[in-house]
């Protein structure tokens, strides 16, 4: 592990002006990604900027009905909130699906919006990865691929986004809050994370001087009765192959509100706006979930190794909105 200064904040202002004033400086908030990435040589920061004390660790109501949570309230924490649990149940099972037990006690909210992939050719400092090092190749497209993303990918870059947390936050229509020394802005999290194109290695919106302190959840009333289903290859610890955020409201037998989201298949939390647009007004069966879901699927796109994940996010996704019908 190189050496690095380190410098813990007291406050926010403390905190900003060090990655302001350091070049190379990181913020370290639970760690759970950043200090892997740190001892295998794969991030190298000038400084860490620890920001663990902050106060950023309340789950508060909103006026309207919606919640504000602190970017370090922890994974664990948030999932067992009573108000999480009561009208964002997708959004408690997203993040009980995601890690360990010890990991979810560890991770915080701000920290799993800006976990890295987990490619392994990512992680190998020998291997060519356009994200690692721009401009050096991506070693997944002819090598090992079956966790890769079908759909957002580029030739530069075919790498799943890893987060469970992020796909129900995509359902949901989440917004986070960022702060800098240029002041407070809110950023919509399907716009948060950026497609790879030509420059994986920015992976979002967010600056590097900038500090996530807040993600708000708008009201969503037809979210208490909400799923998330995770596919994966064991029972635990383990990424999603496929994942399905959704909630359903139907009346009189018709789709009249949906919100859909997919993991383990985008380079970034996939919502599903096109099958979200077919569904309104459509009638709740399994027929015109398929078609809906097959139409968002149209665009994706399968090597030798991961090509079974189409087909395995068209059935899980129907069978996710038929259990809530
Ligand atoms: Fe790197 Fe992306 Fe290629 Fe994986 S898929 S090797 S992360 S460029």
């Amino acid at each position: 592990m190189r050496p690095f200064d380190y410098v813990r904040a007291p406050d926010v202002a403390t905190a900003l002006e060090a990655v302001a004033t350091r070049p190379g400086a990181k913020f370290l908030g639970g760690g759970t990604n950043l200090v892997d990435l740190i001892r295998e040589n794969v991030e190298r920061p000038g400084t860490l900027v620890d920001i663990s004390r902050l106060p950023l660790t309340e789950v508060e109501e909103l006026p309207g009905g919606g919640l504000r949570v602190g970017a370090l309230t922890r994974n664990s924490h948030l999932a067992a909130h009573p108000l999480v649990r009561q009208r964002y149940p997708m959004l408690t099972h997203a993040l009980l699906s995601g890690a360990s037990g010890q990991l979810r006690n560890m991770a915080t909210v701000g920290g799993n919006l800006l976990q890295r992939t987990r490619c392994p050719y990512f992680y190998d400092t020998e291997a060519r990865c356009n994200k690692r090092e721009p401009g050096s190749g991506c070693d997944a497209r002819e090598g090992f691929h079956r966790s890769a993303a079908v759909l957002g990918t580029s030739p530069s870059c075919i790498a799943a986004h890893p987060s469970d947390m992020c796909v129900a936050l995509a359902a949901l229509d989440a917004e986070i809050e960022a702060v800098s020394s240029r002041g407070t802005r809110r950023i919509p999290i399907t716009d948060f994370h950026r497609l790879p194109g030509d420059t994986p290695h920015v992976e979002t919106e967010l600056a590097p001087d900038e500090l996530i302190t807040a993600v708000e959840i708008p009201r969503l009333p037809m979210a208490a009765r909400s799923r998330y289903r995770k596919v994966r290859d064991r029972a635990s610890y383990a990424f999603a192959l496929v994942s399905v955020a959704a909630a359903l409201e139907v009346t009189d037998g018709v789709v009249s509100g949906v919100r859909l989201a997919l993991g383990g298949v985008g380079t970034k939390p996939w919502r599903a706006t096109t099958a979200e647009r077919l569904l309104y007004g459509e009638a709740a069966t399994p027929e015109s979930f398929a078609l809906a879901v097959q139409e968002e699927l149209a665009p994706a796109e399968g090597g030798d190794e991961n090509a079974f994940k189409i087909e395995l996010a068209r059935r899980t996704a129907v069978a996710t909105l038929r259990s809530l019908t």
